[in-house]
């Protein structure tokens, strides 16, 4: 069984709720102020420790409080701390969440999760048979040096490329798993897709954006499910139907479980399954890293 190595964001997330946003210029009262460990690096590496995989983080964090705060959880969910630095640069990647009227406004900022560097992920003792993962929260001159030195080493490169920017070609052909969301395939290949677009169009963007003919591309539709194109076989994998509570994370839920599951040898068609299954209970609960669920919860609603 391979590692799961996740290079990636680590953010405490505080969440203000109020009976209304303020306007600008304003002040409001709010009810209740909420931290939550997140980033996508976290949340990502959170979900594949809980299912099972063994799971290196790979990231900055600033010398303050929230540091200590999110070491200490990622630690008790069994992930390896020992790529984690500490630097007295920055502060930790915060995100200032303000949750009113059923929406929300969100300001995040990187800090020590902007100063990762080449340096933090070539140091990185990856293997044949390990994971390399990533998304687009920490510099990608450093997801393009981790990827290189996994491609290296035998392991798989799976690239998570959001929130959405643009990216170079060379780094896109690092990747040999790509999973994003509709949205984000329609911004990285240039042609608008929506929530509502047939699975035959989704996967003739999918063609498009290939950049090499053995990379797997992984398009999640939310309830929809999810659909991939591996090469040149299509695979979908229906939603599954439950009552959606929270679908935060869910995403990060997806991409986490799917790790898990190739650095366990599990086939393509059937590690989706699990990772739609996955992301399927994770939607039933509140909040990112709290709602990943175990092995066992995934085991019980797959056939
Ligand atoms: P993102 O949050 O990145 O946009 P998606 O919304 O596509 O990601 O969700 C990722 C995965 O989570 C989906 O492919 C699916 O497996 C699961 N999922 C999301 N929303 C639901 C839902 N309402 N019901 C069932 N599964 C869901």
């Amino acid at each position: 069984m391979g590692r799961v190595y996740v290079a990636g964001s680590i953010n405490m997330d505080v969440v203000a709720t109020a009976d209304r946003h303020p306007k600008v210029g304003e002040t409001v009262a709010g009810r209740q102020v909420l931290y939550f460990p997140g980033g996508k690096g976290a949340n990502q590496a959170v979900a594949a420790s809980r299912l099972g995989a063994r799971t290196t983080l790979i990231g900055r964090l600033g010398k303050d409080s929230f540091g200590g705060e999110l070491k200490a959880f990622l630690g008790e969910q069994g992930i390896d701390l020992g790529y984690v630095q500490e630097t007295a640069e920055a502060h930790t990647g915060t995100a200032i969440i303000t949750v009113a009227e059923a929406d929300n406004t969100i300001v995040v900022i990187p800090g020590a999760n902007g100063l990762v560097g080449a340096d933090d992920v070539e140091v990185v003792p990856l293997l044949a048979g390990d994971v390399a993962v990533s998304q687009f929260e920490i510099p990608l001159p450093a997801i393009a040096a981790f990827f290189r030195r996994a491609r290296g080493a035998g392991a798989t490169t799976l690239l998570n490329p959001a929130p959405a920017q643009a990216m170079s070609r060379e780094l896109l052909a690092l990747v040999d798993i790509l999973v994003l969301n509709e949205t984000e395939l329609g911004f990285l290949a240039g042609s608008g897709l929506s929530e509502s677009d047939e699975a035959a169009r989704i996967i003739a963007v999918a063609r498009q954006l290939q950049a090499r003919e053995d990379q797997t591309i992984c398009v999640t539709l939310g309830k929809r499910g999810v659909l991939a194109l591996a090469g040149r076989e299509e695979i979908a994998v229906p939603g599954r139907v439950v009552k959606a509570l929270d679908t935060t994370g869910a995403g990060d839920c997806f991409v986490g479980a799917l790790a898990a599951q190739l650095a366990d040898d599990v086939p393509l068609r059937a590690a989706l399954a699990f990772a739609n299954a996955a992301a399927s209970i994770s939607v039933q609960r509140m909040g990112a890293g709290p709602s990943m669920p175990t092995a066992a919860e995934v085991a019980a609603v797959l056939p």
